[in-house]
């Protein structure tokens, strides 16, 4: 099945940190692709803008590098490259100096969507707000894209709002979070609100617990200096895996509109209960694998740092009271695993004598690899040995159902940035939930620094330290293996 591109309108997209990590992995490969498939129109173009003193022709050869190294193969086409790159031009600046603000208000056309990406470190989100403002550059319809992180507390998150805020109204602001541009996480909310199945067992008296799982291979070597000043709370839990556990736990918005879904997911988590120390596990790989531990890779040998979290999370809601959420992210695990896994409860009685083959039912909704969706159902074991039960997957693998070639389905950012362009807010943060995610966050990190906790050792390689298994297993229940 091919999917319907419907083309955005035409958009000069400014990019700042054009020559940046973020940008030549994915913003450029992601608008090559919607170039491709004919949602760019001919006419969009793209800046981009970073200090070094590229000329335009520099900087297309950087992106065609780009492009050779970050589009698989079989989607490079030397014409379409050609077409693409001629849409691109280059603009010198500084965030914090005035030269080149009057070249790139020459370059960017009135009459067309503008947005500013703003892929540099957030320390320069004022400068940069500050400078378009100055300048003319903007106006109010043009957008602004923020990267992460969203500040590192309540409190510099809230000062960051506040200078955005002085330059553009939040319906202007489009903070990335690029977990909520994955396929099978909008998936999440048509599966729960496009059909009449799983809604009325969407609550604590059906459902026994959820886990949420992001579980990487790789450590931290080479960015060891950045992570440890952030860590596997700040750096996952309270972005991504907090917007997940928004889109399992909210009700139904009244409408698939961005401040409808935002009031919902906002509720869900002014209702999180407090964490208390025993509700925690944190962790630091080891060395192994012919890879150093979290240790040297940080470059801070007193490193109190986590490359792991676990957590057991409440919703303290009519919904959900009952129901415990768990939450774990980890580097240098066993595999590169994520999903969401719902287990349902018990059936209230069992007409079956074949008491030890029953198992839970459980909707797992996989991001990554091979993102799609399997619920977990009890049948009848084939032959004529009785009624012996046994567990079956109904498998959607979305590339499979659809008959889509896995390469066909858009990266998040590329879904994403057509959004900015479309002005669809829906898949982005707003202020006041980033503020509310911290209100959360910072109690249990402040709680550990005032304790001095020091995250528990674990094998490179494994599924964690082995108090995350106990956090569990006091609750009487077991983590999903995390499979390679
Ligand atoms: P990077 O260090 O590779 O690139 C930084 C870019 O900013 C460069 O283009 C540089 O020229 C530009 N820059 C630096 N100082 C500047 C100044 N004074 N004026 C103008 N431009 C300046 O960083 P990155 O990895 O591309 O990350 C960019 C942003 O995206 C950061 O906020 C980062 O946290 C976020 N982010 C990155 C990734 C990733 O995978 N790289 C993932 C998520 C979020």
């Amino acid at each position: 099945m091919v999917s319907r591109v419907i083309p955005v309108d035409t958009f000069d997209l400014v990019i700042f940190g054009g020559t940046g990590d973020l940008a030549r992995r994915k913003i450029f490969p992601g608008l090559y692709r919607r170039f491709m498939a004919g949602q760019m129109n001919a006419d969009s173009r793209i800046i981009g803008a970073a200090r070094a003193k590229n000329s335009d022709e520099q900087f297309r050869a950087m992106i065609h590098d780009s492009l050779l190294e970050f589009v698989p193969k079989d989607r490079q086409d030397d014409k379409v490259i050609e077409a693409f790159l001629a849409r691109i031009d280059y603009v010198s600046i500084d965030a914090k100096e005035e030269s080149g603000w009057t070249k790139l208000k020459s370059t960017v056309r009135a009459n067309v969507v503008r947005a500013f990406y703003f892929s540099v470190a957030p320390a320069l989100f004022g400068d940069l707000a500050e400078r378009l403002h100055a300048h003319a550059i903007t106006d109010a319809t043009s957008r602004v894209v923020v990267e992460k992180p969203f500040g590192r507390d309540l409190a510099t998150a809230k000062a960051l709002n506040a200078t955005l805020a002085k330059y553009f109204a939040e319906t202007q602001i489009y903070r990335i979070d690029h977990y909520l541009g994955k396929e099978t996480v909008q998936n999440l909310m048509a599966v729960r609100f496009a059909n009449i199945l799983f809604e009325p067992i969407w609550k604590a008296q059906y459902i026994d617990h959820v886990q949420i799982t992001v579980a990487e291979t790789v450590g931290v070597d080479g960015r060891g200096a950045y992570y440890d000043k952030s860590g596997a709370m700040r750096d996952m839990v309270q972005n991504h895996m907090m917007q997940l556990l928004c889109l399992i736990a909210m009700e139904p918005p009244y409408h698939f509109d961005p401040d409808a879904v935002r009031d919902e997911k906002l509720k869900v988590i002014r209702a999180l209960e407090p964490v208390t120390v025993n509700d925690i596990v944190r962790g630091q790989y080891l060395a192994g694998g012919g890879e150093g531990g979290y240790i040297e890779h940080s470059e801070n040998p007193n490193s109190k740092t986590e490359s792991y979290v676990a957590l057991r999370v409440n919703v303290a809601n009519w919904r959900w009271k009952g129901t415990p959420f768990y939450l774990r992210t980890g580097k240098r695990l066993r595999a590169r695993y994520s999903e969401i896994a719902i287990t349902f409860k018990e059936p209230p009685h069992s007409i079956f004598d074949d008491a030890k083959g029953w198992k839970a039912n459980v909707l797992v909704i996989r991001l990554q690899p091979n993102e799609g969706m399997n619920l977990m159902v009890m049948i009848k074991e084939p032959g004529p040995g009785g009624m012996r039960l046994m567990q079956v997957p109904l498998d959607m693998t979305f590339a499979d159902a659809l008959g889509q070639d896995a390469e066909d389905v858009p990266d998040a950012y590329e879904r994403l940035i057509m959004d900015v362009i479309r002005g669809n807010q829906t898949l982005f943060m707003r202020g006041d939930e980033v503020e509310a995610a911290w209100a959360w966050t910072d109690p249990i990190i402040q709680g550990w620094e005032a304790r001095g906790d020091k995250p528990q050792d674990y094998d490179a390689g494994s599924s964690g330290p082995e108090d995350a298994l106990m956090l569990l297993h006091k609750d009487g229940r077991r983590w999903r293996e995390i499979k390679g």
